[in-house]
């Protein structure tokens, strides 16, 4: 096993999870297969009880791990599939430690910081790195590695030493360091500044490790001057030194790295060089292109929780944007907080509420994403009847179908009481109810988590016909609450149709309008799963019927067009150019640039 670890310095934010991302992609084009692993160094356990709106959004992989964001985009980047101990935090390996204490594994020994924890990270990576996350068997070839946070923090401290001693002992030629650090421009004499690299290299030396790999993020390429003196400081070959400037979207960063010789150099310090080959990268060009070419917008409006952080809906971005560029459209995203729906906004800030409805009746179509506690509950309940009642493709997502049920029940059964136990404990028509595994006292892990089947009751559904006509499907799912089993009937009478559900039947998993172009509601999370190139088929259906392609999509449910190999848009598609898109992240429209 080989091992690239990547590192950040100077300031965080840095983009270095899409650089790790990115290398991945890079070493898979030369025909190795890639696994990685992401550390944060919080004692959190993992990201289940951290708020998205302060940390990103919680990622949930296939066996109910809640993970840092990151390993979202190593799985939508590398294609892979990763389990929860791809994610190590300071709170596992401390925990694993003080359970082996407890057992006494360590009897007479005083535990401390170095060895025993730093060994159980070294042993902790090694074993993980070996597990396939590919679908193929035997371990990869190479793991990435990334080291969350920046050089110096108090907190990675232990990693850094385990991550020194690890690479003494897989020694030479099995593991290279790259450094992700800034190189600032001085407006007033735009000159390109080595200093703040320069002294988290000297930061990292100092601390026993050494950097192979120099990747500087610039707004332009670095002069060759540049290289030539953070070659001298920092002792790292020009040839080593690559410059990521900014580009017009996320799917050029491999292809910036490959223009770069990144490959090579990697290569050539894991010993690699002669069984590698040339990376083409075909797919990533002609995906970047088409990005950069799409005019024609698609206008969605997400009715959310919003306090200015866009990574808290990260992959719900992403998968519209898959969903976008396979239809051949420009992705507009529209936030609309939910709270600013609400009659109270209209009072307290009648500007607000206007633009907000504006947005709203603007948008071709409409996603209310999960979420949890009240607020903007009953604002979301108003853009899913505003969808339902003006035939404005719907899709809602967990709680998102929750509050459709909610609001169906209301305006359709005449319940007006009607609500789901989590907003309302005394309700007397509660059509959305705590699911009996769930727990209340603690919060960590006890959700319904990872990734269960749901079957269809009948392959005529629009859903079944977008996941192209299959019987079954496996999403991944993150909720407490469940559609109360009770009212099925009574609102399957008045038109609500469950038309997925798990293997015992009594859980609800997808709901549909009948006789609604696309009103769409799944309990699951199909976002997680979205890859480029292959969108997920809720996300598909949303934006066709946004575009007015439906008709045509669930005419021809060609599983072709979930893979990529076929798209939809004006007439003529260029099939051949895109075979397998991707998605542009400059595309919504608001700034938001992510994988
Ligand atoms: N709060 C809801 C529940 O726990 C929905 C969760 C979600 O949207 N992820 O069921």
């Amino acid at each position: 096993m080989k091992y690239v670890l990547v590192t950040g310095g100077v300031v965080s934010g840095l983009g270095k999870g899409v650089t790790a991302s990115s290398i991945g992609v890079l070493l898979k084009a030369c025909g190795l297969r890639v696994t990685s692993i992401k550390i944060d160094p919080y004692l959190n356990t993992d990201a289940g009880t951290m708020s998205p709106f302060e940390h990103g959004e919680v990622f949930v992989l296939d066996d109910g791990g809640e993970v840092d964001l990151d390993l979202g985009n190593y799985e939508r980047f590398l294609q892979i599939k990763l389990t929860r101990d791809n994610n190590i935090t300071t709170g596992k390996i401390y925990q694993s430690v003080i359970d082996k204490e407890r057992r006494g594994d360590y009897l007479g020994k005083t535990v401390q910081v170095v060895p025993h924890i730093t060994d159980a990270i070294q042993q902790w990576i090694e074993r993980v790195a070996k597990v396939p996350v590919d679908g193929k068997e035997g371990p990869a070839d190479v793991c990435v590695i990334e080291l969350g946070g920046t050089i110096g923090d108090i907190e990675s401290m232990p990693f850094i030493e385990a991550l020194g001693q690890f690479s003494y002992s897989v020694g030479p030629g099995n593991f290279c360091l790259v450094h992700v650090s800034l190189v600032p421009v001085l407006n007033v004499v735009g000159e390109q500044k080595t200093k703040p690299t320069q002294h988290s290299v000297r930061g990292l030396r100092g601390l026993g490790l050494t950097p192979n790999i120099l990747a500087c993020r610039s707004v332009k390429a670095l002069d060759d001057h540049v290289k030539v003196k953070l070659s001298q400081f920092c002792h790292v070959p020009v040839g080593n030194i690559v410059t990521l400037y900014d580009v017009s979207n996320i799917w050029r960063i491999p292809l910036l790295l490959r223009g770069q010789n990144a490959h090579t150099a990697i290569l050539k310090e894991l010993d690699l060089l002669n069984v590698a080959k040339e990376p083409a990268l075909q797919e990533w060009m002609s995906r970047a292109d088409l990005c950069d070419n799409l005019h024609e917008t698609v206008r969605i409006a997400m009715v959310g929780k919003y306090t200015g952080l866009s990574d808290s809906y990260l992959s719900v971005l992403k998968a519209l944007l898959h969903a976008s560029v396979a239809c051949h459209r420009k992705l507009v995203v529209e936030w609309v907080p939910a709270t600013d729906l609400e009659v109270a906004t209209a009072k307290e800030s009648p500007s607000a509420y206007e633009s907000a409805w504006s947005l709203l009746k603007g948008a071709d179509g409409i996603l209310v994403p999960g979420g949890f506690g009240d607020r903007g509950v009953q604002g979301k309940i108003l853009a899913a009847k505003y969808a339902r009642e003006n035939k404005l493709p719907f899709l809602g997502i967990c709680l998102g179908m929750q509050i459709a049920v909610v609001e169906y029940a209301r305006s359709i059964l005449k319940l007006e009481d009607a609500n789901s136990t989590e907003f309302d404990p005394d309700t007397k028509n509660p059509c959305v109810v705590f699911m009996p595994e769930g727990s209340k006292t603690h919060m960590g892990g006890t959700m319904r988590l990872g990734s269960r089947r749901t079957l269809f009751k009948d392959l005529n559904c629009k859903t079944a016909k977008l996941y192209g006509n299959v019987r079954y499907i496996d999403e991944r799912h993150r909720h407490r609450y469940e559609v109360n089993p009770d009212m099925v009937s009574k609102l399957e009478a008045a038109g609500m149709q469950f038309v997925g559900r798990d293997e015992t039947g009594q859980r609800m998993e997808v709901i549909e309008l009948p006789n609604h172009p696309y009103f769409i509601g799944v309990q699951f999370h199909p976002e997680f799963k979205s890859w480029p190139g292959k969108p997920s088929a809720p996300f598909l259906g949303l934006i066709a019927a946004s575009c007015g392609y439906l008709g045509k999509m669930l005419q021809d449910p060609d599983p072709a067009y979930l893979n990529g190999t076929r798209v939809f848009g004006n007439g003529a598609a260029p099939m051949s150019k895109v075979n397998g898109v991707y998605s542009n992240g400059n595309s919504n429209g608001n700034g938001v640039h992510h994988p």
